[in-house]
């Protein structure tokens, strides 16, 4: 057997369990742990992984108690009824033959609940209530509702527990001074802030016994001010494992920092350092995060001394088969996390259950099945783009007969222009693993094939799915057709020449990517390739070394060749629409290129002296008139659904399947294409 992946498919010996390798499936909020019901689902989608071969899963967060609630009624584990209950989980996954530890996860300050408690009174800017201050007693009474919350994990059959150290929560929030001004045992000197973790830790061990896992997720870089400093991080470190952890995790940022930790644009393993510089200072295994999306990125990280293990959590929501496609030599078949966020945190920012924008079935594995096809069928798939792509692909699996036809030369749709972006350039792996699946699945792929409904009709296909998708909105404006009027494909796709000052009409996803990828310089850096680890520690001000409190630096000037207006007609925020977790990444990087960003414009007319707007304020009242004196006006401003295909075989009587942009063109997003090319192909 071909191993490309000695370190990481190694496994690893905890003197009283031996994990069969070194991927750590991370903590992450599904939102199926929040409702008893839903624990077959939860089952289920354990142990798919587990079947895939991953070393060792940690849960999303469950409260030790009421108070530590992510929201009213979210997952806790403070009974035995609820811990019999996991035992369908544990079963499942021992059976499957993998190992599982319970996250316990004390909200503090984040909690979305009248209810919750810190170290201080204070309040979290990312929620609406004031955390009640703890007195002494209550801060024991946390602790023992720790170790109890462990006890009955061991009793619910999990091989261990992680106890969330990072993020900015309880415990987190307790080790800092930003949230601690406790004048207690529990407050000021950083003796006293790190005994609460400590003493957790151990009593935790001295109830569950020396065989059953502790993970401690150690916050390593708290990225904001008032964090901790490094020399702070290991001395806490050290106590840990001398409390009784089996394993430190290294977490990274609080939820509130204006740093991002996990976004695309983060580079890969972009954080792998600060683990390497804690690796040596404790003896038990260490394991590194965040954006880890490869097996070749784990396999470098490991093989380089900075870590013992790799913590993936979203890739293995992308492909619950990644360790057994890594371990058969079959890596470049693993579908790739590409770090969107858009169908997992922010599905759970928004109280959703989470799923995956490259796997559908990902927390629905109960519900989309993809059963064998009971008939063959010959199935013609038009538009290789997400939506096609997804339909063809998931029909083939089940064993249809598919042909896919492309107008363009190469397949990808809308995802060609994505993939362009600086900071979007994970979107290249999913056309690599579409194409790969097409070659497996022996799909008959026709690029450069713009087919007709008569050629369709002719064929005689059993089933035909036009995903055809969309064509970009020409608004009305006077002058629209000016020579300095340009659409976002001329930019993306054709490449056409864009001068030095630029208006880009509509602030939607794409308004801000073209935003975004005219304030690059390419000379700089070359399209497809990540921005360096270095690079992007100075633009986003992370101190390179990691010291001082939060390991937070001033912010690099990122100068753009072009200035640019970015604007909407809503009075509202400028992107308001993006993602829930990833919107203010995308504000933050436009604002901190001089970009200005305009609200509540009326688009008055375009001529040689640029766009004349006027600007109304959010109760509808005009006011300022500018005219922005620019070389080109770009347009962004949404699209149409491009079906004329689908019609003409309507009006010669043949009943088309109709998905992607070509079927819904308002806020389509790769997401619904994925999902509803996969759903229509399992239901063929
Ligand atoms: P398309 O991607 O438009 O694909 C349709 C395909 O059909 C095309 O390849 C076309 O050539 C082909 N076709 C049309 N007619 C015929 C015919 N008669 N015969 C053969 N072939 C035909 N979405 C996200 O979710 N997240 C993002 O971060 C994101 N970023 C984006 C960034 C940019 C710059 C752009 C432009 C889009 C982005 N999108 C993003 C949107 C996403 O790409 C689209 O929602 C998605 O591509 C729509 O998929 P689709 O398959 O329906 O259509
Ligand atoms: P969009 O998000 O719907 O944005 C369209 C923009 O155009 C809006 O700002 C809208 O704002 C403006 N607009 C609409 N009609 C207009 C008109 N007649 N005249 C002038 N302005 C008009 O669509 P998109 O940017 O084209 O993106 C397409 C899809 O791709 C979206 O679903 C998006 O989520 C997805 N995408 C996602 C990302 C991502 O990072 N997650 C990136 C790119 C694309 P006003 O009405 O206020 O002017
Ligand atoms: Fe990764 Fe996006 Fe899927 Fe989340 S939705 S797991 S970020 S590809």
């Amino acid at each position: 057997m071909t191993n490309a992946y000695p370190n990481l498919l190694k496994p690893l010996d905890l003197g009283f369990t031996e994990l069969k390798n070194r991927v750590l499936m991370g903590s992450m909020h599904t939102g199926l742990e929040d409702r008893f019901w839903n624990i077959h689902k939860f089952a289920r989608y354990f142990a798919e992984r587990a079947e895939g071969g991953v070393g060792l899963m940690v849960t999303g967060g469950f409260s030790p108690n009421l108070v530590g609630q992510l929201a009213p009624l979210a997952s806790t584990m403070n009974n035995r009824a609820t811990a019999l209950l996991h035992r369908h989980v544990t079963g499942a996954v021992h059976e499957a033959g993998g190992k599982i530890c319970l996250q316990l996860l004390h909200a503090g300050r984040y909690g979305y609940q009248p209810l919750i408690v810190s170290a201080s009174a204070t309040k979290a800017p990312i929620s609406p209530f004031k955390a009640r201050a703890l007195s002494t007693k209550g801060v024991e009474r946390q602790i023992n509702d720790f170790v109890n919350a462990a006890k009955l994990a061991k009793f619910a059959g999990y091989d261990g527990v992680e106890v969330m150290g990072s993020e900015g929560y309880f415990i987190n929030q307790f080790l800092c001074e930003r949230t601690n001004k406790r004048t207690d045992k529990w407050g000021g000197p950083y003796e006293n802030r790190m005994r609460l973790p400590v003493e957790i830790v151990r009593r935790m061990r001295e109830a569950v016994g020396p065989e059953f896992i502790i993970i401690y997720r150690l916050s390593m870089l708290d990225l904001v001010e008032g964090g901790q400093t490094w020399e702070q991080i290991v001395t806490l470190g050290k106590a840990i494992e001398k409390a009784g952890a089996t394993i430190i995790n290294t977490g990274i940022g609080w939820h509130e920092a204006r740093v991002p930790t996990i976004v695309t644009s983060v580079p890969r393993g972009g954080f792998a350092d600060v683990t390497a510089k804690f690796y040596g200072e404790v003896d038990i295994p260490v394991c590194t995060t965040n954006r880890i999306n490869t097996p070749e990125k784990g396999e470098e990280i490991l093989a380089a001394g900075k870590a013992d293990m790799v913590s993936m959590a979203r890739p293995l929501l992308a492909d619950s088969e990644f360790v057994r496609k890594a371990e058969q030599g079959r890596g470049d078949e693993i579908n790739t996390c590409i770090a969107c966020n858009q169908a997992c945190l922010d599905h759970v920012f928004q109280a959703k259950r989470a799923s995956c924008l490259v796997n559908p079935r990902a927390c629905h594995e109960t519900e989309l099945v993809l059963t064998v096809a009971p008939v063959v069928r010959r199935v013609a798939v038009v538009g290789a783009g997400p939506a096609g792509l997804a339909a063809a692909t998931t029909a083939a699996k089940r064993g249809h007969k598919v042909t896919l036809f492309e107008a363009d030369d190469k397949i990808g749709g809308q995802f060609n222009y994505a993939k362009r972006i600086p900071g979007k350039e994970e979107f290249y792996e999913t056309l690599r693993y579409f194409q790969r699946q097409i070659d497996l699945l022996e799909i008959d792929l026709r690029l450069e094939t713009r087919v007709g409904a008569d050629e369709l009709i002719e064929q005689g296909f059993d089933d035909v799915i036009i995903a055809t998708g969309v064509k970009p909105r020409t608004p009305k404006i006077e002058g629209i057709d000016h020579p300095k009027v340009l659409g976002y494909l001329d930019v993306l796709r054709h490449n056409k020449p864009v001068g030095k000052s630029v208006a880009v009409i509509g602030a939607g996803g794409i308004g801000f990517d073209v935003s975004e990828f005219l304030t690059h310089d390419f000379g700089k850096h070359p399209e497809g390739e990540q921005v360096s680890v270095a690079e992007w520690q100075a633009e986003w001000g992370v101190n390179p070394t990691f010291e001082g409190p939060g390991g937070l630096a001033e912010r690099a000037q990122t100068p753009s060749p072009r200035k640019i207006y970015l604007m909407q007609r809503k009075t509202g925020k400028v992107g308001g629409g993006l993602g829930k977790t990833s919107g203010w990444v995308h504000r933050s990087s436009l604002k901190h290129r001089d970009v200005e960003m305009l609200r509540g414009c009326r688009y008055d007319r375009i001529d040689d002296q640029g766009l004349h707007i006027t600007l109304t304020d959010k109760d509808g009242k005009t006011g300022e008139i500018r005219v922005l004196a620019v070389d080109n006006v770009i347009i962004c401003a949404g699209q149409e659904s491009y079906r004329e295909l689908f019609d003409q075989l309507a009006d010669k009587g043949v009943k088309a399947h109709l998905i992607g942009g070509a079927d819904v063109a308002e806020e389509l997003d790769a997401k619904r294409a994925i999902r509803q090319g996969t759903e229509i192909a399992a239901a063929i």
